[in-house]
């Protein structure tokens, strides 16, 4: 009998039909014998509909009321899916975030999980029933419910596996595992069997929507697989684990982010510190940073952000103009951010070429290249964002037999 936590998203809860289609999932593994820990999210869009009825009332939202109010999506979900449970014959409890034990600390909106305290869960799975958790949610040390940030159901369902020591954490979503590229953008992708904890992790943070980046650091961090599998098609999916690709299969996906922007500064001093400074105090999530031809006395670089937080920054730091300096603070919005993920770049010295090959055949000079061990990342514009990546897909996992077998 072992432990194991599956986790649904939204797409997979949406109707009725979807959640009863779910529930004869869960009750499978939990008829087979084994513990099940089940983690939802909210309904289909639910999430963004609460955020759109929030900005009609205000512009600005208190993020503690904004947590208040997401967090009712996940709870609807959990308790529907128990009463499908039920239908079927199946026992299970739901419990809120908070009921489950997630503790975080208190940066609303974005709360990171500080403590899980899982007696209420195991004494809930004592009782021979299936325990149905809501994703994204906790509370925190003033007992104020926050939330995890988007996508955040997968972060709690790793987080819960890890603590429990689940044997598995499997993902179900609406796509059947990782692919070499977006399906969507790409149909030649295929799909990876395996792919490691390090290289899911650089392809969740350069736009990979498939998986939480926190969800994968934290089963990294405790040595939990995670496998990703379609809610939709039965048969397996993609396994994330610690150890991967044999040689000769070291080139895994390719991906691309639009929503990036590029923050241009320019000042009139040497150092970049103070302006970084200003960001982090804020918290504004900086990707990538990029100096370039700073002279003695002048400082030029370009920082790569989301663009919600490259119009943050950039009143950040006009707000202070004068006191660092500045003389040109701009942000260009029409580009994105192309990433190619797989542990064998780093050994790899013809991959760069080859990917700058397979731009320029499309018209595409990326002004902004940044190479490392697991991931070669290029500025491209926004509009060629498709063509690119099916450009690169077909130089790296279409001409390539060796790609092709991963
Ligand atoms: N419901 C939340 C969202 O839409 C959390 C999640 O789906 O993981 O972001
Ligand atoms: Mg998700």
């Amino acid at each position: 009998m072992a432990l194991i936590v599956q986790k649904f998203g939204g797409s997979s809860v949406a109707d009725r039909e979807r959640i009863f289609h779910v529930a004869r999932i869960v009750a499978g593994t939990f008829n087979e014998g084994h513990r099940v820990v089940v983690v939802v999210s909210a309904q289909g869009d639910t999430t963004d509909e609460l955020l759109e009825k929030a900005g009609r009332i205000s512009t600005h939202p208190a993020v503690r009321e904004l947590d208040m109010l997401l967090a009712t999506g996940e709870q609807i979900s959990i308790a529907l899916l128990c009463m499908a449970l039920g239908e079927l014959g199946v026992r299970a409890v739901s419990l809120t975030g908070w009921q489950a034990g997630f503790r975080t600390d208190r940066l609303h909106t974005r709360a990171r999980i500080r403590r899980l305290d899982t007696e209420r869960i195991c004494s809930e799975l004592d009782k021979n029933q299936v325990v149905v958790v809501a994703g994204f949610q906790g509370l925190d040390s003033c007992e104020d419910i926050t939330t995890l940030g988007r996508g955040g159901s997968d972060t709690s369902a790793a987080a819960l596996a890890c603590a429990l020591g689940a044997q598995r954490c499997c993902i179900y979503t609406d796509v059947d595992g990782v692919y070499t590229a977006d399906p969507r953008i790409v149909p030649m992708a295929h799909k990876l069997e395996q792919i490691s904890f390090d290289e899911m992790l650089e392809l969740a943070g350069v736009g990979a929507q498939v998986l939480h980046g926190r969800s994968v650091e934290m089963a990294r961090r405790w040595g939990v697989p995670l496998e990703v599998l379609s809610s939709i098609q039965p048969g397996s999916g993609t396994l994330v684990t610690e150890v991967c690709s044999m040689e000769g299969m070291q080139i895994k996906s390719v991906a691309v982010q639009k929503n990036v922007s590029v923050l241009s500064v320019a000042a009139a001093q040497r150092s970049l510190q103070p302006l970084l400074a200003v960001l982090s105090a804020q918290a504004v999530p900086v990707k990538q940073v990029l100096q370039c031809g700073a002279g003695e006395q002048q400082l030029q670089a370009q920082l790569l952000l989301e663009d919600a937080a490259a119009q943050q920054a950039k009143a950040a730091l006009e707000a202070r103009f004068d006191v660092l300096q500045l003389q040109k603070l701009e942000v260009r919005e029409d580009v994105a951010f192309l990433s190619l993920v797989g542990s064998g770049l780093g050994e790899d010295a013809g991959a760069l070429p080859q990917l700058l090959a397979a731009l320029s055949d499309i018209g595409q000079y990326p002004d902004l290249i940044t190479a490392g061990e697991v991931r070669i990342s290029v500025l491209i514009d926004r509009s060629a964002a498709a063509e690119a990546v099916r450009s690169v897909h077909v130089a790296f996992f279409e001409n390539d037999n060796e790609n092709n077998t991963v």
